[in-house]
């Protein structure tokens, strides 16, 4: 077995790596800064960090582990980069289920993984602030174990069942943006998330 332990880009390499092998794969995310964890796909980034392409895996992980006492213990600016990228979810599953736009799999979404998005949604608008503040003082509350579901577990399944759209579209443009890589996956998701609103006209 592969055990992948640290954050999205390590956890994508440990999934990539166990596919090549043929083995299965525990997935232990140290951060809550992205949804990789649970998704069968691995983003392959150039070596200057620029987005190349989705390798859809053909299995979600076998275990994926989060220990919230050391999500508590990472820097807070993780945890709300990842906010930022579970943000996204509803508004990008909500495009795909409106245009009969397709999940990561190619087909049309049921209707679980928009409820999982919206489900997602409304977690970070109920427990979001009170997250961030558990997390800046370093305690495991309520809010901060929902905020980790909402990072990980629902926007994972969320994007990967309900689709993706513009805010990660216009994410990966801005990848190839030298002046963008010292912000994180989810930073430049929430940007890509108020453009997708704004072209909308919602
Ligand atoms: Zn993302």
């Amino acid at each position: 077995m592969i055990a992948g332990i640290g954050g999205g880009k390590a956890l994508d390499t440990a999934k990539a790596v166990a596919h090549t092998l043929g083995l299965p794969v525990a997935i232990v995310p140290t951060i809550a800064s992205t949804d990789a964890p649970t998704s069968a796909l691995s983003v392959i980034y150039s070596p200057e960090g620029a987005f190349k392409r989705y390798l859809i895996l053909p299995h979600n992980p076998s275990v994926v582990l989060v220990d919230t006492g050391v999500i508590a213990r990472a820097p807070v600016r993780f945890l709300v980069a990842g906010m930022g990228d579970a943000l996204s979810t509803w508004f990008e599953a909500e495009d795909c289920r409106i245009k009969r736009g397709t999940n990561m799999t190619g087909r049309l979404g049921p209707m679980t993984a928009y409820a999982l998005a919206r489900l997602c949604y409304d977690t970070l608008l109920q427990y979001g602030v009170l997250a961030k503040a558990a997390c800046a003082q370093q305690v495991v509350t309520p809010a901060l174990e929902h905020i980790v579901e909402a990072n990980t577990l629902l926007s994972g399944l969320g994007f990967e069942s309900g689709g993706l759209a513009a805010a990660h579209a216009i994410h990966n443009g801005l990848t190839v943006l030298h002046e963008t890589h010292a912000y994180w996956h989810g930073e430049k998701v929430a940007i890509g998330t108020l453009a997708l609103l704004m072209l909308a006209d919602r």
